[in-house]
C-alpha cells in the first residue's frame, strides 16, 4: 500500500513514521529518514552551510555525522535531522518535514519555534 510506505533513494521502502515522539536512530526506518535528507540535503547544514565530515560510505544514517565547524566550547558541531515543523507542533516525520541543519542553527531554530509558539498563544488569546 503506497500511501503507508516511502521510498528512499536507494530505492529501500520504509514504513511511514507516524508516531509523533522524537526519532530514535537505533531503529532502521528512522536511520533511513536522517540517511535520506542528509544525501538529500549534501550533507550540509541548510543554514549556515557547515559540511558534514567522515561521512562513511554507504551512510545509513545510523551515525551521528560531525561537521567541519565547531560549537562554543570548542567541540566539534554535528548535523542534525531537524523537523522543519516541531513534532510539538504536529510536525510528521516525512522526508517533506526533515531538513539538514548543524547544531548551533537547530538550536537557533528552536529559540525562535518557542517564540513564534508564544506570538501565537498571545495572539489567539491563549495563556503563554
Ligand atoms: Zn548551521
Amino acid at each position: 500500500v503506497s500511501a503507508e510506505t516511502w521510498t528512499d533513494f536507494r530505492g529501500n521502502r520504509w514504513k511511514i513514521v507516524t508516531s509523533h515522539r522524537r526519532l530514535k536512530f537505533k531503529y532502521p526506518g528512522h536511520a533511513a529518514l536522517r540517511a535520506h535528507v542528509f544525501y538529500r540535503d549534501e550533507f550540509k547544514c541548510l543554514d549556515c552551510g557547515a559540511q558534514g565530515t567522515n561521512i562513511p560510505p554507504e551512510y545509513d544514517g545510523s551515525e551521528c555525522l560531525q561537521t567541519n565547524s565547531f560549537l562554543k566550547d570548542g567541540y566539534r558541531d554535528i548535523l542534525i535531522l531537524d523537523h522543519i515543523l516541531t513534532l510539538k507542533a504536529g510536525g510528521r516525520s516525512v522526508i517533506e518535514n526533515l531538513q539538514c541543519l548543524c547544531q548551533t542553527c537547530n538550536r537557533k531554530k528552536i529559540r525562535f519555534d518557542v517564540l513564534d509558539a508564544i506570538d501565537y498563544r498571545r495572539s489567539a488569546g491563549l495563556a503563554a
